[in-house]
């Protein structure tokens, strides 16, 4: 299977808008993979998009990609879901009659009421034959011709988040670019030949408890325990996505700096993720 990291950033790409320290002035100057958009990928043999971040539409067009029929959503929040639009700008056409098939997007069903709650362009975009809206269910695998896509609740007791476990003949992918503190491991994340993962927040884990309760931290995974996953579930290769800029001030999201980091570890093969990166398993 081919898969594209359409955006390789977090919740706060880089560079900023405004800012000017000296991180986003470096990814300004050099572009990729300095600069990152919002977590989104893209599996080119079914033409499956997994997200869509504000900068979607430019995304698309960054990669030439010519069709897309469906789309998975790992959760709600605005940073991989606020590209939604592309849906009315790739369907809105005239005359009618050429108006192609509904792209499918499928939401989680459990997730569904707070989709809808969070996001009513998406009812617009079914009322108008846009999209039409597909629910699935946890651990419940979709099939499109020889890839299967299994949703993956991660389980956890206060909040709805998703991964995607990509199969294709005997090659397991699994996508889970964001908020998989907590998750729940079970048999569906074994034998992987690959682990899409969100990066997590550098500094010491114990760090969480000191934090307030609705500080994001207690959202996402740290680094430190990525590391210790990695070690337990042994997937034949990881890469690291969901790079966030929100401490752009510092050093964390620099693409040299980083892989430098993973380098720390030879034994576990993990690559980092830049806007544009090709994969092919
Ligand atoms: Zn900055
Ligand atoms: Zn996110």
């Amino acid at each position: 299977m081919k898969l594209i990291i359409l955006g390789s950033g977090g919740c706060e790409a880089i560079p900023r808008p405004l800012c000017h320290c000296r991180n986003c002035e470096k990814s300004r100057d050099k572009g990729i993979p300095y600069t990152r958009t919002g977590p989104s990928l893209f599996l080119e043999d079914e033409a499956i998009l997994f997200d869509t971040p504000e900068e979607t539409r430019i995304q698309i067009e960054r990669e030439k990609i010519q069709s897309i029929k469906h789309v998975f959503y790992t959760h709600w929040h605005p940073d991989h879901t606020q590209g939604l639009r592309i849906f009315e700008q790739i369907q809105s056409v005239y005359p009618e009659e050429q108006k192609p098939d509904p792209i499918k997007v499928y939401i989680p069903e459990n997730a569904y009421e707070e989709f809808m709650d969070r996001l009513p362009a998406l009812k617009y975009f079914e009322m108008m034959g846009f999209i039409s809206i597909v629910k699935t269910n946890d651990r419940l695998p979709i099939a499109f011709g020889p890839i299967i896509i299994t949703p993956i609740d991660f389980k956890r007791a206060d909040r709805t988040r998703y991964g995607y476990l990509i199969e294709e003949k005997n090659k397991k992918v699994f996508y889970a670019p964001c908020s998989i503190f907590d998750w729940k491991v079970d048999g569906y994340y074994n034998n992987l030949d690959l682990l899409i993962m969100e990066k997590g927040w550098d500094g010491k884990t114990q760090l969480r408890e000191t934090l307030p309760k609705n500080h994001y931290w207690h959202d996402h995974a740290s680094f430190e325990e990525n590391i210790l996953e990695i070690e337990k579930l042994q997937p034949k290769k990881v890469i690291i996505t969901h790079i966030d800029g929100s401490r752009h001030k510092t050093i964390d999201g620099d693409h040299d700096l980083l892989i430098k980091e993973v380098e720390k570890n030879p034994n576990l093969n993990i690559d980092v993720a830049f806007d544009g990166m090709k994969i092919e398993i």
